[in-house]
């Protein structure tokens, strides 16, 4: 799960973290109030989009030369005209593809004044099976490019989870940024308050691009972006709170209300599976045959009538699904539940597209009965790969 960046600094600061004084708007008004809370002399004015790149985003409708997604402003009065223009208005950013995203509320905060721009990260590392640090010098910029181009600028450590951080990361941390003095203990610091909320708010990924030093010295982070574990969302019902479903797809939301292990995705052919590999399977073998497929599903081993239904109406109801390949491989799951959960959505919603079931396993003559009999315009398949071939050919037969 991921949050908007107000709140973000809201759950950092928790910790101790040295954040901006900000607040968050939803209205014009609650903007102005928010920068005569302030006052400045200084206001920054944030789109809050789960989406970075807004400092060089694009606002529709206001051609190249307005300005971007954050503006650094100098008046209560500025930061009303700002309000007006962005609240509701679409933001392009290199993050958000083409699309863009919607801004439905801004965060007012006082402005920096700016030394130097750096980048830290804290992420689970599999490899290692830790916490790993990301630093640079190089802030403010896309970590990516600064990979590719300049690799020898980005310092990584990992921390062990039985010490937590200790004198030496922040050492590490220090070197790697050029910091020395207080701004070095400060570092050291900050990097124990980051290293604690990660792991007391499972956190996946926690990333300050920029971190800056002011001009009076003081380590700020002045832009943060954080995502959650969502298999560790259950122990942590204050961050539930934090959920914005206006930035998510209501696909996925959907999906997520019965447990359902989906992932929407842009191609034409929908799936309806069971088990993680065997799903990923079945999307290759998709583009073998030459098409790509609209969602990754798992409907998962003890899938009920309800939720095989849920799941195939939401296939359904994607727009892009020009055919649907049904592939189960009944072990734990019952082919008869999951054919009669196909039967149950199709009769709701009504089916439209060319529909490929293969079922193998546990109660595969009784499912493949249910679907006899149903009635249903259904293309049997005898393997994965006839599955998928099938359901190609029907897309493209079609077009
Ligand atoms: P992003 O573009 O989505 O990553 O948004 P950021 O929060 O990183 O803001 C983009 C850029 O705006 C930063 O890299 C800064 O250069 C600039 N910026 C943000 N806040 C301030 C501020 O308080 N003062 C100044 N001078 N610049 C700021
Ligand atoms: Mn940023």
């Amino acid at each position: 799960m991921n949050i908007h960046e107000h709140q973000a600094k809201a759950v950092l600061a928790e910790f101790g973290a040295a954040v901006p004084k900000g607040y968050p708007a939803f209205t014009v008004d609650e903007a102005v109030e928010a920068a005569k809370k302030l006052g400045g002399p200084v206001f920054v004015v944030k789109s809050q989009i789960h989406a970075g790149g807004r400092g060089k985003g694009r606002f529709e409708g206001l051609g190249p030369d307005a300005k971007g997604g954050v503006r650094v402003l100098k008046s209560v009065d500025d930061v009303k005209a700002s309000a007006q223009e962005m609240l509701g208005r679409v933001l392009v950013t290199e993050q958000t593809g083409p699309k863009g995203k919607q801004v439905n509320r801004l965060y007012v905060e006082e402005g920096a004044a700016i030394a130097k721009e750096f980048y830290l990260s804290l992420l689970v590392d599999r490899e290692t099976s830790r916490v790993s640090v990301v630093a640079s010098t190089e802030g403010g910029m896309s970590i990516e490019e600064v990979a590719h181009n300049t690799p020898e600028k980005i310092a990584t450590f990992s921390i062990d989870p039985v010490t937590g951080v200790r004198g030496f990361h922040g050492l590490k941390l220090s070197a790697a940024l050029g910091l020395s003095g207080d701004l070095a203990k400060q570092a050291g610091k900050l990097l124990g308050q980051l290293y604690a909320a990660f792991v007391a708010k499972d956190m996946s990924l926690l990333e300050i691009n920029p971190l800056i030093v002011t001009a009076d010295d003081q380590l700020r982070v002045l832009d943060a972006k954080v995502s959650f574990d969502d298999n560790a969302l259950f122990r942590h019902p204050d961050l539930k709170a934090l959920r914005d479903e206006t930035e998510e797809d209501p696909k996925e939301i959907e999906a997520s209300k019965y447990d359902l292990s989906y992932i929407a995705l842009d191609g034409e052919i929908g799936c309806m599976v069971n088990g993680a590999g065997l799903a990923m399977a079945t999307m290759d073998i998709i583009k073998l045959y030459g098409a790509e497929p609209a969602n990754f599903l798992d409907v998962g081993g003890g899938a009920d009538e309800a939720k095989v239904t849920a799941a195939f109406k939401i296939i359904i109801a994607d727009p892009n699904v020009k055919g649907i390949l049904v592939n189960i491989f009944g072990g734990i799951a019952r082919c008869d539940i999951l054919a009669q959960g196909v039967v149950n959505a199709v009769k709701q919603v009504g089916l439209k597209v060319p529909l490929v079931v293969r079922l193998e396993g546990t109660n595969a003559e009784l499912g493949k009965k249910i679907i006899n009999e149903s009635g249903l315009n259904v293309i049997a398949a005898n393997d994965l790969s006839d599955g998928a071939e099938k359901i190609v050919k029907a897309v493209r037969g079609a077009a």
